[in-house]
């Protein structure tokens, strides 16, 4: 039973409407039309409103921020290389012109498939006609609660910030450090995992910590800082071909990052790395990029979930037994990835894919029209190393070099919403690149006055 009834007058949700003659007019003005709630406004729920709003269904998104996040860019913000603002941007001016979409910033903290409801953290429950979650993925610590505790990580706009705070004091507190291996410590970078997220990052830290600790830091000049990419397996930048990782590790190693291989990180406590063979290591900066869940929404369905906590879906992007049900981008597991076993990569291009393949499987059977399997484009992958180099496995060509990097540079100006926002980003790699300054050095916020009271 989902808590809430007495908030129900307050709410500016509509609050219950399984029929058409019950139904209360929203704000958008649409009674009488089967309503689709979606959950999460990031690549997928997007998306899936777009594909939406040329049908008669009245549509709720909800998202817990009341922005959507271009996380491609994200360890751009962590390195202090661009604003916040400029990879985020505000919900309700993407919805603003889709007449029958509402959008409510909110958390959804439960799902009753029976009921055909949702439970926001605060507010009475909210009745669909259709679900789509789209919430995304978190990340996966194995259980590893102190590890959790003890790292940084990136899956969001404020924990982006946080690195960038955590990274710029580093330099600050070791320039008033006076015993060399503390010192030491707090100059030693360290990223766990080596998929895209994790070489990006560390080619970032590279590209950005060295200049920046020659140009304004010489009392630090005695001890050079390390920035250091931890892998568990035998390989880095895993699902590219091998001649692309041999390139990518190459690049990576050119800029000054260590590699290290084969080092299962078993627990990260006060700044020590424990490895699973034994061998102990400090680091002032532990970032966790090793991998990732499915939101936590997931577990809410009642239903036994698949490798990384996702939720098993039919080929047409719904629940087994529950067609009214869809659940789509890093939260699906779906098999028939290249025509095989493999589940579908949890990147962005398959969470838009499935969003407008779900869109029009909705539209489907409001039409009464058969729904369609989802066919996915494989429009291939990218993975930037620094601000000149990257790797790119794209429509069966495999580039590298400057040439991969400006693919990767156009392809990531072109998905970035709002003209502003892609403005913001160009000056701000034009700035940084000619000046090799970075943009975001200020140490604030809320987070910083917090620390030192
Ligand atoms: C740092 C980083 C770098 C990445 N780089 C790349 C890349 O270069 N290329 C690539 O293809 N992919 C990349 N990805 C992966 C890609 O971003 C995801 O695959 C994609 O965002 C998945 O889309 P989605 O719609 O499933 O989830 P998301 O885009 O993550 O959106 C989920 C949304 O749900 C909201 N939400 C979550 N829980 C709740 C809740 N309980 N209630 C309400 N709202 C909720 C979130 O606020 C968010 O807006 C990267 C991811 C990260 C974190």
């Amino acid at each position: 039973v989902l808590p809430g009834d007495n908030l129900q007058q307050s709410s500016p949700i509509p609050d219950t409407a399984q029929t058409d003659k019950e139904r209360p007019t929203d704000s958008a003005g649409k009674a009488g039309l089967p309503r689709v709630v979606v959950v999460g406004s990031g690549f997928g729920g997007l998306n899936l409103v777009r594909g939406l709003s040329r049908g008669e269904v009245e549509v709720i998104l909800l998202d817990r921020n009341n922005y959507h996040g271009f996380w491609p860019l994200l360890y751009q913000v962590a390195t202090a290389e661009l604003i916040p603002d400029s990879i985020a941007f505000p919900i309700r001016e993407v919805v603003r012109k889709y007449h029958q979409v509402t959008f409510h910033m909110a958390e959804v903290c439960d799902v009753d498939l029976q009921q055909k409801q949702i439970q926001l953290q605060a507010g009475p429950p909210l009745a669909y006609d259709y679900l789509v979650l789209a919430a995304g993925s978190t990340n996966n610590y194995f259980g590893n609660e102190t590890t959790a505790r003890n790292t940084f990580s990136l899956k969001d706009v404020d924990q982006a910030v946080e690195i960038r705070h955590g990274l710029l004091k580093a330099f600050e507190k070791a320039s008033l450090e006076p015993d060399l291996n503390r010192r030491k410590k707090l100059l030693t970078f360290l990223i766990i995992g080596s998929g895209p997220t994790g070489v990006e990052l560390s080619a970032a830290f590279a590209e950005l910590i060295l200049p920046l600790v020659r140009k304004y830091y010489p009392a630090l000049a005695d001890v050079p800082p390390r920035i250091i990419l931890v892998e568990a397996h035998t390989t880095m930048l895993e699902s590219f071909p091998k001649g692309l990782q041999k390139k990518a590790q190459q690049h990576l190693e050119r800029l000054g990052v260590e590699v290290l291989k084969n080092h299962e990180v078993t627990q990260v406590e006060n700044g020590e790395i424990t490895f699973k063979h034994g061998s102990k290591m400090q680091a002032g900066t532990v970032v966790w990029a090793a991998g990732v869940r499915a939101s936590p929404l997931a577990e809410k369905l009642g239903i036994k979930l698949a490798h990384g906590d996702r939720v098993p879906v039919e080929p047409t992007l719904n629940l087994q037994d529950h067609p009214d049900v869809f659940v789509i981008g890093d939260m699906a597991y779906l098999e028939g990835y290249k025509g095989g076993q493999q589940s579908y990569p949890g990147v962005a291009q398959v969470a838009i894919q499935m969003g407008e393949r779900a869109a029009k499987n909705i539209l489907a059977q409001v039409e009464g029209r058969p729904m369609k399997k989802f066919h996915y484009l494989d429009k291939g992958q990218l993975s930037t190393i620094g601000r000149k180099d990257a790797v790119a496995d794209i429509f069966n060509l495999q580039l590298s070099g400057l040439l991969a990097w400006l693919v990767w540079a156009a392809v990531h100006i072109y998905y970035l919403l709002g003209m502003r926002n892609r403005l913001l980003v160009m000056l701000g790699w034009a700035y940084n690149y000619l000046t090799y300054n970075l943009a975001m050095r200020i140490i604030g916020g809320a987070s910083n006055r917090k620390e030192n009271q």
